[in-house]
């Protein structure tokens, strides 16, 4: 028996099933049907798994197997939303689909201190995850790494995760004071400093916080955030989400401020789109959670709309851009990046053949599906090396540590840097000509 499956049997989601004309006008833009080239791995596909599960015309065995692994298998990138021309919502009947894998799963011992260890004793605590970076970064100075690389004897999830570590510089911003506008100020923005952005790469938050600062922005850091939550939303754990949600709502709402700011495109489309969600049905919170969430913007958005302040410096370097799923395809942010990056002197932005296609990062999908995500990213090296870039841009942490450890093993010997420290860059440059 399948339980819990009411949810993908409602008439809401039965509706949204309904929207697909089978066209296949999506297939091209799917990154795993590019790897696996079979119908079951390719939106139509998963589209007829969901519908078959709704109808109730899957045995519990086939629920187990062929469905969970194909739903499983997706990377939530959202490309096929974008693609599709019936506007099918397929970002909403993934989350249904998974809601129902997630009810039917009963995980083991090992992954439920995985989980207790990594979503609620780590990722919530920022504090805790700047320790685990420090241990990182000493991992990487002592020469260890190279040994542990050279010798390759990790277990693959192991493995996967210690691909991914960016070049750590463990400096941290005491973020007690907020950040002054520099030049006259336009008004006061509130910056979500994230979990493992701020730990591990802490160096885009800082050139973000300057870039704010240098077009008249006086930069907050509500205390009491913490992590986002969507790690915790993607395997079901919707109580520590809603606590973490309401964390968030309280720290941000405190006080008002002209929007509240993300750098990282898959928090940011958390803090958008799923808090006013999670809290529909709660009475005290779902006012205040619609209230945050209207405010929450991508600072690639927000900067491109409040430029008052260009920066002038040379920066010569072709450049190429990697979008963010979850900022192109939810957030539907994909001029404004573009725009900054063309705006710097000097600058040469060269687009991908394929600009809207996933590196494989997906949250924490190139750790439990590695080999498919290595197969995704070498496409991704291999469109990003046609292009001549010496630097890759991205908006998104995920995308980031992915995207570098692409770089490394396609020898590519190119760096990976945030939108907002190019800019970040380019108003260096300048200063150091005058
Ligand atoms: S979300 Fe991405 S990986 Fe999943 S079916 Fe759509 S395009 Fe393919
Ligand atoms: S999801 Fe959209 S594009 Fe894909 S098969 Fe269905 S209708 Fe066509």
């Amino acid at each position: 028996m399948i339980h819990h499956i009411e949810l993908m049997q409602s008439s809401d989601y039965k509706n949204k099933l309904a929207q697909c004309i089978h066209c296949g006008l999506c297939l091209q833009a799917c990154p795993t049907y590019a790897v696996f080239g079979t119908e079951m791995d390719a939106p139509r596909g998963r589209i007829a798994l969901m519908r078959a599960a709704s109808d109730g015309r899957l045995t519990p065995e086939q629920f187990n197997d062929a469905f969970t692994t194909h739903i499983n298998l997706c990377l939530a990138c959202r490309a096929c939303e974008t693609a599709c021309p019936s506007g099918v919502q397929y970002g909403a009947l993934l989350d249904g689909a998974h809601k129902t894998i997630v009810a039917n799963h009963a995980p083991g011992a090992v992954e439920n201190f995985v989980r207790w260890l990594g979503l609620r004793e780590m990722m919530p605590h920022v504090e805790r995850m700047k320790f685990v970076a420090r241990l990182m970064w000493l991992y990487e100075k002592s020469g260890v790494q190279k040994l542990v690389r050279a010798i390759n004897f990790l277990p693959k999830p192991l493995k996967a995760m210690e691909a991914i570590l960016p070049p750590i510089e463990p400096r941290y911003r005491d973020y007690r004071a907020p950040a002054p506008a520099i030049g006259e100020k336009r008004g006061t923005v509130a910056f979500f400093i994230g979990c493992i952005q701020e730990a591990f790469l802490s160096s885009v938050n800082e050139a973000t916080i300057r870039v704010l600062q240098r077009n008249g922005y006086e930069v907050h850091f509500p205390a009491g955030q913490t992590c986002c939550g969507a790690a915790q939303l993607h395997v079901g754990e919707y109580d520590l989400v809603r606590q973490l949600a309401k964390q968030n709502i309280d720290a941000f709402l405190a006080r008002e401020y002209d929007a509240i700011l993300s750098n990282a495109g898959g928090c940011g489309a958390t803090l958008r789109t799923e808090y006013a969600h999670l809290f529909h049905d709660d009475s005290a919170y779902a006012a205040k959670a619609k209230k945050f969430s209207a405010q929450v913007q991508d600072v690639n958005e927000f900067i491109a709309a409040h430029y008052t302040n260009p920066p002038k410096g040379n920066v010569p370097v072709r450049v190429t851009y990697s979008d963010s799923c979850h900022l192109r395809h939810v957030q539907k942010v994909v001029k404004q990046p573009r725009d900054l990056i063309k705006s710097i002197p000097g600058v040469q932005l060269v687009e991908l053949k394929l600009p809207d296609r996933c590196c494989g990062s997906a949250g924490v999908y190139n750790i439990v599906n590695a080999s498919v995500a290595d197969d995704v990213l070498a496409a991704k090296m291999a469109d990003i090396a046609t292009t001549g870039a010496q630097m890759i841009v991205a908006s998104n942490i995920g995308c980031h540590m992915q995207l570098i450890a692409g770089a490394r093993q396609a020898q590519l010997n190119v760096p990976v840097v945030h939108v907002m420290q190019l800019l970040d860059m380019a108003y260096q440059a300048a200063e150091r000509k005058t």
